[in-house]
Order: C-alpha cells, then sequence, then structure tokens
C-alpha cells in the first residue's frame, strides 16, 4: 500500500509516498475480556485481529475464558485467525521434546477439530528449542516470538517479533512505537494484547478499553491496514 502520511508532531515526509506497514493485533489467551470488550472496539472501526488460544482452556468452563462457541465465531462469522499457543500455555523448553511434539500437534489438532484454519503460532514466553522448532515450522507458516525488533521486508515469517501491550502503558507508547515504524519504513508491527479491564491485573498487561479504542483510532487516522497476522505477512 502507498500512501502519503502526516504524522502529529513529525515534519511531513521529504518523499510523497512511502510505503506503511501492516499493523496487526493480536489477542492471547483467549481471555473472555478479548471477546466482550476489545472485540466490539476491534468491530467500530472494521479490523480484525488474530486470536492466539491454549485449546485446552475453553474446556475448562472457568469464567473468565473465552468458550468454543465464541473462538470459533471469531473467525467463522467475523475473519478473525485462530492461531495455536500450546495446550496449557506451556513454556516448551520446560517439557520432554515427545511431550512438547506432542502438545503442539494435539494444539493445532483441536483448532482444526473445530473447524479453524490454524496457520500461525505464538510461542509462550518466547521459548522454543531447536528440534521443536523444525516441526513447528512445517506445522505453522507464521511463527510469532515474545521480543519486539523491526520488521522489514524480506520478512522472516518464521521468527516474528512483536510489542506486548503493559497495563501502565499510556497509548502514547504504541503510537511513538508505530510512528518510529512508519519512519524507518518497517513492513510489518504486531501489537499484542492480553486482558481488558481487569481489576485485580496480577499479570500487569491488562489493557482500559479507552486505551485500545485510542491506539485504534491512531492507526485509522494515518489510513494504516490492519489484518490479521496471516494475511499481513501474505501481502
Ligand atoms: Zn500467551
Amino acid at each position: 500500500m502507498w500512501i502519503t502520511l502526516l504524522l502529529p508532531g513529525c515534519k511531513f515526509f521529504s518523499e510523497a509516498e512511502r510505503s506503511a506497514p501492516i499493523i496487526v493485533f493480536t489477542f492471547d489467551d483467549q481471555h473472555l475480556s478479548t471477546y466482550e470488550n476489545a472485540f466490539p472496539i476491534m468491530q467500530e472501526f472494521g479490523y480484525r485481529g488474530t486470536n492466539f488460544v491454549n485449546t485446552n482452556a475453553p474446556n475448562l468452563g472457568l469464567p473468565t475464558v473465552m468458550t468454543w462457541a465464541q473462538i470459533t465465531e471469531l473467525e467463522l462469522v467475523y475473519g478473525w485467525e485462530t492461531g495455536g499457543h500450546t495446550l496449557n500455555h506451556e513454556a516448551l523448553n520446560q517439557l520432554d521434546l515427545g511431550v512438547a511434539l506432542a502438545n503442539i500437534k494435539q494444539d493445532h489438532q483441536n483448532l482444526s477439530d473445530h473447524g479453524l484454519n490454524p496457520r500461525s503460532f505464538a510461542l509462550p514466553r518466547g521459548q522454543c528449542p531447536i528440534q521443536l522448532y523444525t516441526m513447528l515450522t512445517q506445522l505453522y507458516q507464521n511463527i510469532r516470538g515474545s521480543s519486539d525488533f523491526a520488521m522489514h521486508h524480506p520478512l522472516n515469517r518464521k521468527a516474528l517479533g512483536y510489542l506486548a501491550f503493559q497495563s501502565d502503558w499510556s497509548a502514547d507508547i504504541v503510537k511513538r512505537r508505530i510512528q518510529r515504524g512508519i519512519l524507518s519504513q518497517e513492513a510489518l508491527i504486531i501489537i499484542g494484547f492480553h486482558r481488558f479491564d481487569v481489576d485485580d491485573d496480577e499479570y500487569g498487561n491488562s489493557c482500559p478499553s479507552p486505551t485500545l479504542r485510542e491506539i485504534l483510532q491512531y492507526t485509522h487516522d494515518l489510513q494504516l491496514k490492519v489484518l490479521p497476522l496471516a494475511e499481513a505477512v501474505s501481502q
């Protein structure tokens, strides 16, 4: 996509046209607040996201976890992407190799069994022994790690970074990250969220709904392309 951008606080690009990064919003760990709080805001802007699901979790009937009906609705009705994230959020470097292999295959199978089309995988805690990595890359087209770095063309779809939102952040931190990506002509920026509007924020990664809306308004105002991960890396 070729667009002309005027960034707040920045001078107008000297070149009239530049390619802009595609923005991906990912939502990890099947939190109900993603469905109840974030999904409606994504809808306001016509955006679709990527859900990374631990596929044993929806079977547990926990009140803060999305149901399979909600997970499948997001993909099959609204065109979101659903990706693998292990059965129970295991750190893969802490499992025996055979156990880890079976875990990843079963997680992928669980998504397929629900009529979903898993193409992307997010490494829990960013950890992956090299012996597993080969199998992962055969099963999935796209692998997301857990650290943020600049991603330029040509993209390495098997080693993607992301910026994980932290609960003490303002929207400005994410906006500045996006500004930086535009100025340095990054191809892709992945912004990751976990939970929304929780009172007991023991993990330090809850995002207030107004902050999410402010971030989405920003990408909307800049006319950035926002896509699920598998579509973004295929552009
Ligand atoms: Zn996770």
